[in-house]
C-alpha cells in the first residue's frame, strides 16, 4: 500500500481522510518537513490558498516539498490546493509552489457564481460521471505542452489536470461520497 500524507494545515484535512478510509487506504497529517520524506502521495486540501502557502513557507516545507515531487512524490491539490501546486498565477498572492506546468485564476469562477455542482467526465475513471462540488473555484487559464486535461467543464475550461505524477481538481471531490478520484491518486501514488 502506498503511503499517503495530507498536509494539515488548513482545510478540508479531516474530509480527505475519511474519503482514503473509505477506500481502505492508511494515511497520516503532515506538518513538518521531516514527515514528508517517507511519502509515496501527499495531498494538498482545499481550503484557504493564502493561508496554506503562508504556513508551508512558516515551516520550511517549500524547498523539500519542491525536490520530493521532481524525484517522483505524487501530489494531488484539490481547489486551493490546485492554486499552492500551480506554476503560475493571475493573482499577486500567493506565490505557488510550481509542481505543475497550469496558470491558475483565484476565485475566477467564484465572481460570476459563487458556488456551484455539476457532473464530469474524466479520463481514466470508470462508470458514470462524477459529481463535482465547486467553491470559489480557481480557473486553469493556460495549460504547458506535457499537462494532460483529464477533464473539462463544458468542453473548455479544464478542471482536472495531470502532469506526471502531479494531480489538480479545481473541485471538491472530499465534499462527496464518490471515492474514484482518491482511489485514482493512491493509483498514481502507488505506481
Ligand atoms: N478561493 C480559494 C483560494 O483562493 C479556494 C477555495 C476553495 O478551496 N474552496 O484559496
Amino acid at each position: 500500500m502506498p503511503k499517503i500524507g495530507i498536509l494539515a494545515i488548513q482545510g478540508d484535512v479531516r474530509e480527505h481522510g475519511l474519503m482514503l478510509s473509505a477506500i481502505g487506504q492508511q494515511w497520516e497529517e503532515v506538518r513538518l518537513p521531516s514527515q514528508l520524506y517517507d511519502l509515496d502521495g501527499l495531498i494538498i486540501p482545499g481550503g484557504e490558498s493564502t493561508t496554506i502557502v503562508q504556513m508551508i513557507d512558516t515551516y520550511d516545507l517549500r524547498i523539500p516539498l519542491q525536490s520530493l515531487a521532481t524525484n517522483g512524490l505524487a501530489v494531488w491539490g484539490t481547489c486551493a490546493g490546485m492554486i499552492v501546486v500551480a506554476k503560475k498565477l493571475s493573482d499577486r498572492k500567493p506565490v505557488p509552489l510550481g509542481l505543475i506546468d497550469i496558470e491558475v485564476s483565484r476565485n475566477a469562477f467564484g465572481r460570476q457564481i459563487d458556488s456551484f455542482e455539476t457532473t464530469v467526465t474524466i479520463t481514466g475513471i470508470d462508470g458514470p460521471p462524477v459529481h463535482a462540488v465547486f467553491i470559489r473555484a480557481p480557473q486553469v487559464i493556460n495549460v504547458g505542452p506535457n499537462v494532460d486535461v483529464l477533464a473539462t467543464l463544458g468542453n473548455e475550461d479544464p478542471v482536472v489536470i495531470r502532469e506526471n505524477k502531479i494531480l489538480a481538481t479545481s473541485f471538491h471531490p472530499e465534499l462527496t461520497h464518490d471515492t474514484r478520484m482518491h482511489e485514482l491518486f493512491v493509483r498514481i501514488a502507488g505506481s
